[in-house]
């Protein structure tokens, strides 16, 4: 089965053949179709497994055909790991004019606003950070996610395990509630059956 037959656009087909992926991993395989349909996703799946793949290009596919506004945001336990989905959201995005912001710790926090506020369609970010960015400009960054089509929780075991209770609750009041949410995790916990519960679409399920 190739990438083609999961319904992804011959152009991030093409992107995969230059970076040398060639042939979609288990969770791509499951994954990716389901995210395309419009259903949400828990994949419990290890780092390595091609995870970032499943769920970049699926939304990578579905941007392209609707530009506009902050089209995914994406949360992730660590500044390191913010940069490194940041990478291979453009490398998989080269075919497109993306604009994938990082929204993390350590840096000017008003140059972050306005780099929210220009709408880049891939945000990347810390829940520590987004948090602070939205309670601190109430008036432009909620806003800035109210057509928002993909919330992601990658490494969602550590986000939840790491107590960000707080700070995913002030992110999803940003969010629109027919949004698409996508939960990436190493391992499977009561936290993570918890929030598959509360998804609005029929979510599926994937193990490897
Ligand atoms: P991840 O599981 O997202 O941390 O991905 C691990 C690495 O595998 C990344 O460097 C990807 O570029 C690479 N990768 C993702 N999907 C595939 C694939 N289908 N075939 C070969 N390599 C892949």
């Amino acid at each position: 089965i190739s990438f083609s037959d999961l319904g992804l656009a011959e152009w991030a087909v093409q992107t995969c053949k230059e970076l040398g992926i060639k042939k979609p991993t288990p969770v791509q395989r499951h994954c990716i179709p389901r995210i395309l349909a419009g259903q949400d996703v828990l994949g419990i799946s290890q780092t390595g497994s091609g995870k970032t793949a499943a769920f970049a290009l699926p939304i990578l596919h579905r941007l392209a055909e609707d530009p506009y506004g902050v089209f995914a945001l994406v949360i992730t336990p660590t500044r390191e790991l913010a940069y490194q989905l940041a990478e291979q959201f453009r490398a998989l995005g080269s075919g497109l004019h993306l604009r994938c912001a990082v929204v993390v710790g350590g840096m000017d926090m008003i140059n972050q606003a306005q780099t929210l506020t220009q709408r880049p369609h891939v945000v990347i970010a810390t829940p520590g950070r987004i948090k602070v960015l939205i309670q601190e400009n109430p008036d432009d960054v909620p806003a800035v996610f109210s057509n928002t089509k993909f919330l992601v929780l990658d490494e969602a075991d550590r986000v939840l395990d790491v107590g960000f209770e707080e700070e995913l609750r002030v992110v999803f009041q940003c969010l629109p509630k027919n949004r698409q949410t996508l939960l990436f995790s190493a391992t499977m916990t009561s936290d993570l059956q918890t929030l598959l519960e509360l998804s609005a679409n029929k979510a599926y399920f994937y193990e490897a």
